[in-house]
């Protein structure tokens, strides 16, 4: 792969407004500042909030972006050194567009404009963790398509089986993870093939969105 060719527009966009961290501890529901940005006047730096294992209870996952306080909020879990960079830049990606005021960063859950958003973000996870497989992401979704000859979306359940996704895992090298970051990669596992899938054979452009759209709504919402 070319290392040197930049991925995506939009990991430019993100690595251009979070030039700065703070980093915070999550504390009985506070969060509590331990290390500082040393911030140039003009740069708003971000808050990345680490939540220790004691305070994990009711989390709603173990790395969102918390939009109430703008911040990122990770989970003190073992995090698998090939994927972390991945989720990061999802929820990076996420706490851009609120910055950004886009109407999709407060959207409800089930409006077109946020899974839109979700289908972003999850694009640009899958563009990270191939890079990081140097293309063994993408390599095996492409083999296990071929391999269950799929040709309608329909047909995607059949190759979501706990078997393939822990092909996938390996090809990430994070098959050794805990059952927690295992879900959270099979979430974007079960994604990613059926938009890899929809890229191949979908040309037009929004007929392709509203595909993507439609699976994200079957996966998530059993529609
Ligand atoms: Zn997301």
């Amino acid at each position: 792969m070319d290392h040197t060719k930049p991925l995506s527009p939009l990991i430019d966009l993100i690595a251009k407004e979070f030039p700065q961290f703070y980093v915070s501890v999550f504390t009985n529901g506070m969060s509590q500042t331990i290390i500082p940005a040393y911030t140039q006047s003009d740069v708003r730096p971000f808050e990345v909030c680490f939540v220790p294992r004691l305070q994990m209870r009711g989390l709603p996952a173990l790395l969102y972006y918390k939009a109430e306080w703008r911040a990122l909020m990770i989970a003190a879990v073992d995090w698998p050194e090939q994927v972390f960079p991945a989720l990061t830049i999802h929820e990076l990606g996420h706490a851009l567009y609120h910055r950004q005021g886009r109407p999709s960063a407060t959207a409800p859950p089930t409006s077109d404009s946020y899974i839109e958003e979700e289908i972003t973000m999850h694009e640009l996870e899958s563009l990270v963790l191939n890079s990081y497989s140097d293309g063994g992401y993408f390599q095996t979704i492409d083999e296990l398509l071929r391999k269950y000859r799929i040709s309608d979306t329909r047909d995607l359940d059949r190759l979501s089986t706990s078997e393939n996704f822990l092909s996938l895992d390996k090809a990430l090298r994070a098959d050794q993870t805990s059952v927690a970051v295992a879900s959270i990669l099979a979430a974007q596992h079960e994604l990613a093939v059926g938009m890899r899938f929809i890229d191949a054979t979908e040309e037009d452009h929004a007929r392709r969105l509203q595909k993507k759209i439609a699976l994200y709504r079957h996966l998530r919402f059993g529609r």
